[in-house]
């Protein structure tokens, strides 16, 4: 294994990547969270394989003394792949690789099979995906010692058909988790739960696999990864690597004459000025990246970039290209190659591309808008530097609260640590699908609570009342004739996605989410695919199928909804004062109600339009805080500003979050009322956006009075009069942002934080 390392040309590992590495070979899990390019693969590899190369070949293994060669770097063609020994019984050390997106996954395969070239069929990995062919699948499941999946095809395609994965199970050595902060929220709740059956139908065949995870840097990693294999695991936080210098610019677009919604001043969007600043660095042959969060954003950055580059010439409008997910897996690969190659010189991309791809040697990085944790930003600007040389990174604020904090407050960005990752294992609504498809794979036991935690007795008694798992003697059984694994929709999609179909010629463009659809997908809003512009003619919401159009309206769509709260359960309160701060369940009824047309390139709003689509209700965890009548008279907020004041605090209150916990503004929502009909007081909500709760309400309710001041401070500093995108207006506001009172808000937030302890 040494001498493979240094046939890469590395002569030594860095402090970091030795440390981890023996923790590992030490059978210690372990977590990497270092900076982006700081080698962790290798940190992982080294003792993977290693105890690959130990199983394959030791002393006591007849079946693979005399290895044969097999293509070690083809991927594909079992056709012409032999079996290593008589049969797969032979591996006697296997490891299992877990990453979030196929892309990923199909990169380490790349790597490993360059890494391990010397040592021959010793190491052979094996991408298990929804891609992979039949064929492929029996050879990986029988031969492959180092199966490269994702925890999708693990909960779906290995776990149910364990037995068949015996002789891989019973050898599994280690589990590698790359990209582990990805996990996060309720996506991370239910890979939790996916290791745990992991970890029981291993311990069935007699293996107890060591844990290594690869993140981005963040807070309490070690905490974070025993959360989410429940687990003891080391942490390794110390980077080691050598570093060029970065320089990293906080841009602010300036305010234009436009006027906005109820008058507030117009700022050039984020989107507008990125594409400015790609053009300009491509036109000097800067190789950028530029990181948006919506896959629209990308579409129209490209978009502005290529237009005004064609006026430049040289062909360089060609060199600018979108990337995000969403598109076909072909189309995906071929802008990949590209920007590998030179070939491209500008990208604009989702974080589709941010999870781990290899796009090493760009030379800058755009950030448009501020990607949500401050992880994220230093995982997106690690992209730029080319083998230690100087990069430039930028990032481009948004109209929005959050963003605007950030650039006038550069020490939250640069002087706090990242934050850490949230999710929560013992969410009732992840539990309770994953112990069916855990009684599916082997009957669940009274003593399966110590794995899957405090709920599980409550949760197992639940499910036998509701037939969903039958009792026999001391065991529970899944008798359905149903696969368990359907009830965990673990993407948290809401259900099967939307399919974009283009009328008249049938052709599929791609898929959004459910749970995105009525809000993206809606009657007459705008799809970009690829430069080009459609308009929606008809959300078929039975079908499931959006139908539409090639248009180019000099417009863009925003959603608009209408949600309300109910209050089932106070898990936890706090008095501030008079004021009362609580956590627990809440039924949220939302719907989509209209739209707003924009202008591309400027945002001004030129109409809004009625939609009539169905409402849909959620049971989640919510944060939320009542005032009195006697502080609303101490704050001076007399009822003509009461709903704008609470209304003003919600909206920036969400806007703020996402710099306390690993969410952003999407995954939340909040409500505000001046009498609620549970608490009889005026309260304001704020809520996870996913069934069962995500962690962040929760977050909220333990970080609250750093947070609340964090969103009065946001508030009181920005330069506007009334209320503007900065402070408190809201992109996805339901009521068109009225009404709003901006110092009202200061007032009641300064008063409720008066008594805060
Ligand atoms: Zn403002
Ligand atoms: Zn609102």
């Amino acid at each position: 294994m040494i001498d493979a390392v240094r046939e890469m040309g590395i002569e030594r590992p860095w402090e970091h990547q030795a440390r981890a590495a023996a923790h590992a070979l030490n059978g210690e899990s372990v977590i990497v969270s270092t900076g982006t390019a700081s080698g962790k693969s290798l940190a992982y590899l080294v003792p993977t394989l290693s105890a690959l190369v130990e199983g394959a070949a030791g002393p006591t293994d007849e079946t693979a003394t005399a290895p044969q060669r097999t293509d070690a770097t083809n991927g594909r063609g079992a056709a012409g792949r032999r079996a290593p020994g008589r049969d797969g019984s032979a591996r006697r050390s296997t490891a299992l690789y877990l990453a979030p997106t196929k892309a990923l996954a199909a990169d380490q395969r790349r790597a490993i099979a360059e890494l391990a070239a010397p040592l021959g069929d010793l190491v052979r990995p094996a991408v298990f995906d929804g891609d992979t062919p039949y064929e492929e699948r029996d050879w990986a499941r029988l031969f492959a010692n180092y199966v490269l999946t994702n925890p999708d095809m693990l909960h779906r395609g290995i776990l149910p058909s364990h037995a068949r994965w015996s002789s891989f199970l019973r050898a599994l050595r280690y589990v590698v988790i790359d990209e582990s902060h990805v996990y996060r929220g309720v996506f991370g709740s239910h890979v939790a739960q996916i290791l745990r059956r992991l970890r029981r139908v291993c311990a069935r065949y007699g293996s107890a696999p060591v844990f290594l995870l690869a993140s981005a840097t963040a807070a309490e990693p070690g905490e974070t990864a025993t959360r989410l294999t429940g687990l003891p695991v080391t942490e390794i936080t110390e980077d080691c690597s050598p570093r060029g210098e970065l320089v990293f610019a906080l841009w602010e677009p300036p305010l234009t004459e436009l006027e906005g919604e109820r008058g507030a001043p117009v700022r050039r969007t984020a989107t507008a000025e990125a594409a400015d600043l790609l053009t300009d660095l491509a036109v000097q042959d800067v190789r950028t990246v530029a990181f948006v969060r919506s896959r629209r954003g990308a579409e129209l950055i490209s978009l502005i970039a290529q237009d005004r580059l064609a006026s430049v010439g040289r062909g360089l409008s060609a060199r600018v290209a979108a990337y995000r997910g969403g598109y076909l897996p072909e189309e995906r690969r071929a802008l990949e190659r590209a920007l590998h190659t030179g070939e491209l010189l500008g990208l604009s991309a989702t974080n589709a591309l941010e999870l781990g791809v290899d796009v090493s040697g760009l030379d800058a990085v755009l950030i448009t808008g501020y990607p949500g944790t401050r992880a994220s930003v230093w995982q997106q600007a690690g992209r730029a530097g080319r083998a230690g040389q100087g990069a430039l990174a930028v990032l481009v604020a948004r109209d929005d609260p959050l963003d605007t904090y950030l650039v006038h407050h550069p020490d939250s960005l640069f002087r706090t640590p990242v934050e850490s990752t949230v999710l929560d294992p013992d969410n009732p609504y992840v539990l309770a699908p994953h112990l069916c498809a855990a009684a599916s794979e082997i009957p669940l036991a009274e003593g399966d609570s110590e794995l899957f935690g405090p709920t599980y007795a409550g949760l197992v008694r639940q499910l036998t009342e509701r037939k969903l798992l039958r009792r026999r003697g001391s065991s529970w059984y899944w008798t359905s004739k149903e696969r368990a694994v359907d009830l965990a929709d673990i993407r948290g999609s809401g259900g099967r996605p939307v399919q974009i179909v283009e009328a008249g010629t049938g052709h599929l463009l791609g898929t959004v989410d459910a749970s995105a659809a009525h809000s993206t997908v809606h009657d007459g809003a705008v799809h970009l695919h690829q430069g080009r512009t459609y308009v929606v003619k008809h959300l078929d919401l039975d079908d499931s199928a959006a139908l539409v159009e090639e248009a180019n309206p000099p417009w863009t769509t925003m959603a608009r909804d209408t949600t309300a709260v109910s209050i089932l359960e106070t898990e936890a309160q706090v008095p501030w004062g008079e004021a009362r701060l609580c956590y627990g369940s809440v039924e949220v009824t939302n719907q989509v109600v209209s739209y707003l047309r924009r202008r591309v390139i400027t945002g001004e709003v030129l109409g809004e339009t009625k939609l009539d689509l169905p409402p849909r209700t959620l049971r989640t965890r919510a944060v939320w805080w009542t005032v009195t009548e006697d502080q609303l008279d101490a704050a001076r907020i007399n009822p003509d500003v009461l709903a704008g004041a609470l209304h003003a605090a919600e909206h920036a209150a969400i806007g703020l979050l996402p710099l306390f916990a690993t969410c952003d503004r999407w995954d939340i929502g909040g409500v505000s009322v001046p009498q609620h009909a549970d608490t009889l007081l005026p309260t304001v909500f704020v809520y996870d956006g996913q069934a069962g709760g995500a962690g962040f309400a929760e977050r909220a309710f333990h970080t609250a009075r750093a947070w609340l001041s964090a969103t009065r401070d946001a508030i009181a500093a920005c330069e506007c009069d009334a209320g503007c995108p900065s402070c408190i207006q809201s992109p996805k506001c339901g009521n068109g942002n009225d009404p709003l009172h901006k110092r009202g808000a200061v007032r009641l937030l300064t008063e409720l934080l008066s008594s805060a302890d």
